[in-house]
């Protein structure tokens, strides 16, 4: 099933006032972005609808101001960014309601555009209010939703605003529902998902889409040592959920059952970096519960200590070990689509020297191995609030095959839920 919804590529456009939902909540450090990959993502429908003469209103949100004025999360820097990026003046409103800001709607030539101030400093944005959003429609003829980003919690911006004009997708919108859904419907086979990240509750329906649907499914992060616990292992003061171990066990019987009636691997990490504290000077060891490989090496030719195979109780499992991360790269090597979604490990802490952290090790070699550095190079889609910051970070989005800009979006979206942002748009 191919996107349903009308685009900006269905309409008639020329010489329109266009009101842009757009995703500008990028992280701003003193004032400074650290990171534009959303605002880039947004260039493709601004200059679509630049050269058929629009003149465009521009909003987004940016963090969580609950309401309020706040100095901090204000757009202003965007637009300054937004200006550079696109080599063209880029009005600022101090605000998205009022006089003043109406004036400067109505002054809009064809061609120029007007980001307004954050949507959240007023709390009508997320509750919906019908009168915010009858004001905010009064800004343009036709509302164009690209915020991927927000699409799956109703807001007035989101699911209000198509109410009362018409409303129609971005590109970006459009690309990213199209990539996560043809991975879902259609993917080219074998399917591996790899699923990492704090909590199994945050990602249940997910995990569960992922062992029917895939063909290889891996775990890493966090979210492991629950199933580790499911599993009866000793996981020391690691983070775990001990009210979500029937889930894991749920989740581990549906695997196995899937795995004996056909060709399904469920894969739990088998060792681990261990430390007492999430530190960069923490002293790291690797324990290997599972397979005993590391340790019966080290110890040849006598016994390896019985500690090598247990988690201590003081000790946390802060990354995946050295096999598990090797088994995993070897999955992706016989993968032609893989999706990921969840670090490996506690990848903010970080090094000593150079730019990897202790416990970013496995989600490093995931990263290499989904991006070809050892041969084999599959579709590669990445979701995920964190893990798509973590490969920003390192420049390496570039690599991937598709980057969501929507966390929280992508999971939803991924998991097979409907998201209000699309389904309030106009039907093909
Ligand atoms: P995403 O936002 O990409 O969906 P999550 O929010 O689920 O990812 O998970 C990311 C968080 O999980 C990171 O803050 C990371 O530090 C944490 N994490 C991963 N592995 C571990 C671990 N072994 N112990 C503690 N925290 C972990
Ligand atoms: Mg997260």
């Amino acid at each position: 099933m191919s996107f349903n919804k009308k685009t900006i590529r269905d309409i008639h456009l020329d010489g329109k006032q266009i009101l842009l939902r757009a995703d500008y909540n990028v992280p701003i450090n003193d004032g400074h972005i650290t990171d534009d990959y959303r605002i880039k993502q947004s260039l493709p429908t601004i200059e679509y609808l630049l050269d058929r003469h629009c003149s465009i209103v521009v909003c987004s949100h940016l963090g969580r101001p609950d309401g309020k004025r706040d100095e901090k999360y204000s757009l202003a820097p965007i637009a300054k960014r937004l200006s550079k990026l696109l080599d063209k003046p880029v009005q600022f409103a101090d605000d998205c309601i009022g006089p003043e800001v109406e004036k400067q709607v109505k002054a809009l030539e064809p061609g120029q555009l007007l980001l307004l101030e954050n949507v959240r400093f007023h709390p009508e944005e997320e509750a919906n209010d019908a009168g915010f959003a009858k004001q905010l429609a009064t800004y343009g003829d036709i509302f164009v939703q690209d915020a991927f980003g927000v699409v799956h919690h109703g807001a007035v911006s989101v699911s209000e605003l198509p109410k009362y004009m018409p409303g129609v997708a971005g590109l970006l919108l459009e690309k990213e529902v199209d990539a996560i859904t043809s991975v879902m419907e259609n993917p080219k086979r074998p399917l591996m998902a790899i699923i990492g990240g704090a909590k199994i509750s945050d990602k249940i329906e997910f995990l569960e889409r992922f062992i029917e649907l895939a063909d290889f499914v891996a775990i890493g992060g966090a979210m492991a040592n629950t199933f580790l616990l499911a599993e009866g292992i000793h996981t020391g003061h690691s983070l775990t959920e001990p009210e979500d171990v029937k889930m894991a066990k749920h989740l581990l019987d549906k695997a196995r059952a899937k795995a004996k009636s056909g060709h399904f691997t469920f894969y739990l990490p088998q060792d681990g970096v261990v430390a007492k504290k999430i530190d960069k000077t923490s002293h790291t060891r690797i324990v290997d519960w599972q397979a005993h490989v590391i340790a019966d090496v080290e110890a040849y030719p006598k016994r390896p200590q019985r500690e090598a195979s247990t988690i201590q109780p003081d000790e946390s499992v802060l990354d995946i070990g050295p096999f598990s991360g090797a088994f995993i790269a070897g999955g992706i090597q016989l993968a032609n689509t893989v999706v990921w979604n969840g670090a490996m490990g506690v990848t903010e802490t970080p090094a000593l020297v150079g730019p990897i952290g202790p416990f970013a090790h496995g989600t490093e070699l995931v990263i290499e191995a989904m991006t070809g550095q050892f041969g084999h190079r599959p579709y590669s889609l990445v979701g995920g609030g964190d893990t798509v910051g973590y490969i920003e970070a390192r420049g390496e989005v570039k690599f991937f095959d598709h980057v969501s800009t929507g966390g929280g979006a992508s999971l939803e979206l991924m998991s097979g839920k409907k998201l209000p942002g699309v389904e309030a748009l106009q039907n093909k």
